[in-house]
């Protein structure tokens, strides 16, 4: 118990099962449910989270059968011989007294091969699959592949399953009418569209007897101008509450919503509030999800009786030890989710096993180890960025004497640049975990030290790492001497930028950075509220789908304009997750993309460009430079010990936080 979070530390017990605290680590796909062979590995990413404390863990989704894989191959419980295999992950979780969910979950129209099956024949727009609709037989048989998959997860340990009933799956599209148009009795009405989902459940129930819980996700909210309404929704929830139930969890949109519904710029808890309107109506305990990655956060929607349980999961990519360290009062070690999704959905969506940005070892407990050193060295690190800073912890954490040198008065290199960026603030958090880990490591950090060439007394050192990162690109524009000129580095860094007409040219992750930092504005009272009027999200839940029809996106006092040489889209290299959000956004608040430009000079009136034949001049106060990095290298005496590059440092292109912090760690596991 934790003084200090009662709450979340209070312990339940539901259908027989008892659960130690609060805390659910939510269902994440890892890539590793698919081969037979990665169940082990699975098996371990789950026991550093149980041995971490979490009170109830949900595996990422297996189908009941294979029709109803996400792609080819994914996980799947249908056979008796999967038992066994399964059973390498009920074991490894079980040595602790965390209990554990296998999620059982049927693609229906969002899967990602040719034998999808749905239950009318409407594709989605985010398959290219075109699904087959169900005959009755094969509903009929659909239920039973569910109890069957829910028997064998009975028998290969688990202690219940998750029924996945929302984001736009198979249950979900019998559930809503805008996928079931089925003439039978699973569709026609409400009633014939809950029958699905209430079978399954009902069915389970009547084969596997408590303890063993059965949770559902419900479809809350849609998020979708055509979805359900609220009343039918809780019509769902109660009759699911009679079939045998044991936890309701929080389903938040489609797959195909087009609302951000967990990447960094949705608040904490932003969701917590449709949870509470389904609590008042409903007695089984209640899960909160989406966006919940503090003790802070969390307690706060227990105790004010919004859920019964949160849940979390890609927190528990960043720190397998977040429970454990809560408990014991360290809060302040978590290395905290920053939402960037860019280890974790992205590689998902890219056919990749996931990870995480902050904690590279993530889903790859078996294959990226820190070891313990026998001979312990003293190394120099020079620039204390991602690279250097996750270098210096991960090489102190093997027992290294390490010395980290940073020129700036502060840490953080360049990510204290995107922390900022309004709704990156977290990334701060990342570079606050690193200092406070130096102290438990004893990591000797100089701030304000250069590393320089004529001063440098390398003899006292066995070896030095360089990650001393980028600097923007100058481009060849006649009048980059101009005072209306700035790079994003200067522009970031003052006091107030809101005033004024802007050019940017580039249009890469930071060109887009810019243009939000730029145009943010305040919309209402608290960070949710804001956020649910510009997303056009209706917290009353009068309209169905919880999508209001008016529109009050806040409107842009200056002019931004965002610049790209290339042809293409801008944002085209964005995030898969996140790219269209941040495309939106700006397009709603009328920035405007030039695309295609090339520059010709800029003066008192501004940026001259031109876009194909025509000339084009952007009478703007000022030309801020978003034009890509080159790598810092400083000059070298001649030494005589090793010397390393990480980072920005060692390549410019294609870098980021996730590939600097990478970089850090493979050279750290090796030094
Ligand atoms: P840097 O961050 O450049 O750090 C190098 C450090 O070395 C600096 O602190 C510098 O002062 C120090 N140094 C240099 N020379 C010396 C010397 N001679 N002696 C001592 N110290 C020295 N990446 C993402 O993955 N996701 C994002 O969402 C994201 N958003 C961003 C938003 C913005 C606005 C910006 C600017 C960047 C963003 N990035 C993002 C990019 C990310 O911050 C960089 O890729 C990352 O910081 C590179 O890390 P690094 O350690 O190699 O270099
Ligand atoms: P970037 O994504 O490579 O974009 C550079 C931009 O500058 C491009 O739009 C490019 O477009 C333009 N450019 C390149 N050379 C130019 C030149 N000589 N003259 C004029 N324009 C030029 O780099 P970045 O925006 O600097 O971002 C740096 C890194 O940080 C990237 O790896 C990015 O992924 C990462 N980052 C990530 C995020 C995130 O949210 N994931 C956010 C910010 C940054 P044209 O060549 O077509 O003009
Ligand atoms: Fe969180 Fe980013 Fe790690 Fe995903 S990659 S778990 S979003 S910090």
């Amino acid at each position: 118990m934790s003084a200090e979070f009662p709450t979340l530390f209070s312990s339940l017990e539901v259908d027989g099962v008892h659960l130690s605290n609060r805390i659910i680590m939510g269902s994440m796909h890892t890539g590793l449910e698919g081969h037979p062979f990665s169940l082990k590995k699975l098996g371990e990413f789950y026991r550093h989270r149980a041995r971490g404390g979490v009170g109830l863990i949900v595996t990422g989704g297996f189908a009941p059968n294979m029709r109803g894989w996400l792609v080819p191959f994914s996980g799947k419980l249908s056979n008796a011989w999967e038992v066994r295999l399964h059973r390498q992950v009920t074991d490894a979780v079980h040595e602790f007294p965390t209990k554990i969910l296998c999620q059982l979950l049927h693609a229906g129209r969002y899967a990602y091969h040719p034998w999808s099956k749905a239950p009318s024949a409407i594709a989605s727009p985010i398959s290219r699959f075109s699904p087959s609709a169900m005959t009755h037989k094969e509903v009929r048989r659909c239920i039973d592949d569910f109890v069957r998959s829910a028997c064998l997860a009975k028998q290969a340990g688990y202690d219940g399953v998750e029924v996945m009933g929302s984001e736009g799956y198979l249950i979900h599209q019998f559930f809503s009418d805008r996928t079931n148009q089925r003439n039978d009795e699973y569709g026609r009405d409400q009633k014939g569209r809950m029958k699905f989902a209430l079978e399954i459940v009902e069915k389970i129930r009547e084969k596997v007897q408590s303890p063993f819980l059965i949770m559902f996700r419900l479809p809350m909210i849609d998020l979708l101008p055509t979805g359900s309404t609220f009343d039918q929704v809780l019509e769902l929830g109660q009759n699911l509450q009679q079939s045998g139930v044991s936890i309701i969890n929080s389903g938040i949109g489609w797959h195909e919503s087009r609302v951000p519904t967990i990447a960094s710029m949705v608040p904490h808890g932003a969701f917590a509030w449709v949870t509470e309107k389904f609590a008042k109506q409903l007695q089984v305990p209640l899960v909160a999800s989406n966006r919940i990655n503090s003790p802070e956060v969390a307690e706060n929607i227990l105790l004010s009786g919004q859920a019964d349980f949160v849940s979390m999961a890609r927190p528990f990519l960043a720190d397998a030890q977040w429970v454990e360290k809560v408990r014991n009062g360290k809060r302040s070690s978590i290395n905290i989710c920053i939402a960037c999704n860019q280890a974790c959905l992205d590689h998902i969506f890219e056919g990749k096993k996931a990870s995480c940005l902050v904690n590279p070892q993530a889903c790859h407990e078996t294959d990226r180890v820190i070891r313990p050193t026998w001979k312990p060295k003293k190394l120099l690190v020079v620039g204390a960025g991602p690279a250097g800073m996750a270098f210096a912890y991960y090489a102190a954490k093997k027992g290294h004497h390490v010395h980290l040198w940073e020129k700036e008065a502060a840490a953080g290199g360049q990510f204290t640049l995107a922390a900022k960026i309004p709704g990156k603030e977290e990334f701060q958090k990342t570079i606050s975990f690193y200092l406070q880990e130096y102290s438990r490591l004893n990591v000797q950090m100089k701030l304000g030290k250069t590393f320089d060439f004529h001063s440098f007394d390398g003899e006292s050192f066995d070896e030095i790492v360089f990650a001393s990162g980028v600097r923007p690109r100058v481009p060849r524009i006649d009048g980059m001497d101009h005072p209306k000129v700035i790079f994003y580095d200067k522009l970031l860094t003052l006091p107030d930028s809101h005033h004024g007409s802007y050019a940017i040219v580039g249009a890469g992750g930071i060109g887009f950075d810019v243009a939000e930092f730029l145009s943010h504005r305040s919309l209402g009272a608290t960070p949710v509220e804001d956020y649910c009027k510009q997303w056009n999200i209706d917290q009353s839940l009068t309209h169905a789908g919880g999508l209001s029809s008016h529109h009050q996106h806040p409107s842009v006092s200056k002019k931004i304009f965002v610049l790209q040489r290339k042809a293409s889209k801008p944002g085209k290299d964005l995030s898969k997750t996140t790219g269209w959000i941040r495309r939106k956004i700006l397009s709603d608040r009328g920035v405007e993309f030039l695309t295609g430009v090339s520059y010709d000079s800029i003066d008192d009136r501004g940026i001259h460009i031109r876009q194909g034949e025509k000339k084009i001049t952007l009478e703007v106060d000022r030309v801020v430079i978003c034009a890509g990095q080159e790598s810092v290298q400083p000059e070298l005496p001649p030494l005589t010990i090793p010397t390393h590059w990480i980072g920005g440092c060692r390549q410019a292109r294609e870098l980021d936080a996730k590939s600097a912090i990478l970089d850090a760690f493979s050279l750290a596991a090796k030094i």
